[in-house]
Order: structure tokens, then C-alpha cells, then sequence
């Protein structure tokens, strides 16, 4: 079909295209503005826009960055000044590019509204690269590389990050303590052995170990633990009493006992969110809380039963109130 056409009539149809695509661009951000509103991402099961961009809808990670950037910098617009930026968007004149590079920089350099809008200005109908220079000019700190993890083997990964004096500094320091595990002294092998030592710490389904002196394991275990409730009182001298202590008011405290948040995060290990509407989990890792099914407010209790993790998104968003996926 398109082999037929003329040159003139398929240049008249890419730019017709390319036209309906910018339009839709204008309507996919309009959307996306109104389904952040309603927060309906976290009711579907996904932890954040960027999941339900990528994962739902499709998107690769970069244009659903873009994608996002333009909605967030829209979304501080009042309506008026808003629907603008929209037509210049259909025109042409301002594209995502234009829109996430700025909202990138102006996070960097703390811009408020004020100052985005005058270099939007400044940036309408220039190339990416020209909008790249307008906007690097204003920077006051240099432009750090971003940070990225590409594959490089079946099972090795390059990483770039930037890395402080301070940072720089443990990890050379924790490459000496280290040298002996780490013979080779290589910064990989100090980052695994530095990230096993701290997972090992800090992970909440850790087993406690040590057993045989109860009162020297329960401080070892508290300064092991950085996650240690500093609210919960320590004053119960020894584990036997807390233990039983713990059994005869298994439901007085909100904050449950540490035993029991142990066991609810090896149990659940993810977010245990489900939409009620598709059945789709969430099962997102990321700064994982626990959360009362029923709220301790409303006579919910603090056990295994009514206790479960969610991530901060759905516990932030469905916390204090019954959720809906606790049906
Ligand atoms: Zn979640």
C-alpha cells in the first residue's frame, strides 16, 4: 500500500502521523495526571507510577521517565498555564524531551516554579541538543554522570555511580580491614563482602545466633540491629521474661515483639498488597513496612494473622483505614 503512494503524498502522511502522535503525547500526560490523582497505580498493585508505566502499560524505562518528568512538571501548573504548555506540546514546539530534561535539571538545582517557567521559555522550539546546552549553562554544580547498571555478562553487571571523599575513604578503609577475605583488593570484592555484612545485619528475617548467654545476646543482638525499637521498653532483665511477658499481652503493644516481625518478614518477603479488583499482587521489595490488616486503632491486633508487609506506597496510601485489599 504505501509503495503506491507518491513521495509527496507519503511525506504528507509521516507528517500527519507525527502530528497525531504529538496529540496523543497531549492526552496520554492529561491521563496520567488523572490517574496519579486517584492513585489508582497503587490500587492496581503497583508500587509507583514508574512500575505501572513500565510493567502495565509497556513503556520502556527511559520513556516512562520522560513521561512521568513532563506529568510532575505539569502537575504544578494551574490549569490555565497548564493547557498552554499542552498546545505547545501538540505543536511541536515544546516536546517530553524539552519538558523531563527541564524537570530533571530543576530538581538538581532546586528550581521553583517560577524559575521552570522561564527556562521553558528558553528552551521552546530548540533541538535536544541545543535544550541540553540552554539548560547545562544554568547548572551551578557540574553534571554528574547518572547513575547506571548495564549487563555485561550472563552474570556481571557494570555500574557507574559517584562516589564522595567520605565514601571513597570507608571503602578503602574497609578494603584494608578486609584484605585478608579479599585478596585480590578489589573494590567488586570489598562492595560484595561490605553488602553481605550489612544485608546480614540490617535484613529483619535474619535468624538470631548466639543463644548460650541471654543477657550478653540480647545487647549483642541490639547492637547488631540498627533497626532495633528504641521505643519498645528494654527494662524486661532477661529473653525468658520478655518471652513470657510477650505471651501474657500478645496484643497490648502495637509495635509487635521482635520475634514476630521476624517471622513476618520471612513469611511474607514482599509486599503482600493485592488488587481486589484484577487479583494483581504487588510484591514489591522496596522499603518494605509492616502494616496492621485490621488498624491497631480499630481493635486490630498484633499478631501473625492480622500483620503483613507492605511497601511504603500502599502502606502510605491505604495505612489508617481498611484496605482494600484486606477483604
Ligand atoms: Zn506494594
Amino acid at each position: 500500500m504505501l509503495h503506491t503512494l507518491s513521495d509527496d503524498s507519503l511525506l504528507s502522511k509521516v507528517k500527519a502521523l507525527a502530528g497525531e502522535e504529538r496529540r496523543i503525547h497531549r492526552q496520554v500526560l492529561e491521563t496520567l495526571l488523572e490517574v496519579d490523582r486517584r492513585k489508582l497505580h497503587l490500587a492496581r498493585g503497583f508500587s509507583s507510577l514508574f512500575a505501572f508505566c513500565t510493567d502495565e502499560l509497556g513503556y520502556s524505562p527511559a520513556s516512562a521517565q520522560r513521561r512521568i518528568a513532563s506529568m510532575r512538571l505539569l502537575q504544578e501548573m494551574s490549569p490555565p498555564e497548564r493547557e498552554q504548555v499542552q498546545t505547545k506540546i501538540e505543536s511541536g514546539t515544546l516536546t517530553l524531551n524539552h519538558l523531563a530534561q527541564l524537570q530533571s535539571v530543576a530538581r538538581a538545582e532546586r528550581w521553583d516554579l517560577h524559575a521552570k517557567r522561564e527556562m521553558l521559555q528558553s528552551v521552546e522550539g530548540k533541538s535536544v541538543r541545543q535544550c541540553e546546552k540552554i539548560l547545562a549553562s544554568q547548572m551551578t554544580s557540574p553534571t554528574m554522570p547518572r547513575e547506571s547498571i548495564r549487563p555485561v555478562s550472563a552474570t556481571q553487571s557494570q555500574v557507574t555511580l559517584v562516589l564522595d571523599d567520605q565514601t571513597l575513604n570507608l571503602l578503602e578503609r574497609f578494603k584494608e580491614l578486609t584484605a585478608h577475605r579479599n585478596p585480590q583488593a578489589t573494590h567488586a570484592g570489598a562492595i560484595r563482602l561490605a553488602l553481605q555484612i550489612a544485608v546480614e545485619r540490617v535484613d529483619p528475617a535474619r535468624e538470631v545466633k548466639a543463644r548460650a548467654a541471654p543477657a550478653e545476646s540480647a545487647n549483642a543482638e541490639r547492637s547488631a540491629n540498627p533497626e532495633s525499637d528504641t521505643r519498645v521498653p528494654h527494662s524486661v532483665p532477661t529473653q525468658e521474661a520478655a518471652a513470657s511477658h510477650r505471651r501474657s499481652t500478645p496484643n497490648f503493644n502495637r509495635r509487635p515483639s521482635r520475634p514476630l516481625r521476624r517471622s513476618i518478614w520471612r513469611r511474607d518477603q514482599v509486599c503482600q498488597y493485592v488488587d481486589p479488583i484484577t487479583g494483581r499482587p504487588c510484591t514489591s521489595q522496596f522499603k518494605l513496612e509492616l502494616d496492621h490488616h485490621l488498624p491497631f486503632s480499630k481493635g486490630g491486633s498484633t499478631t501473625a494473622e492480622n500483620l503483613r508487609l507492605l511497601c511504603r506506597a500502599h502502606n502510605a496510601h491505604f495505612g489508617g483505614r481498611l484496605k482494600p485489599g484486606s477483604q
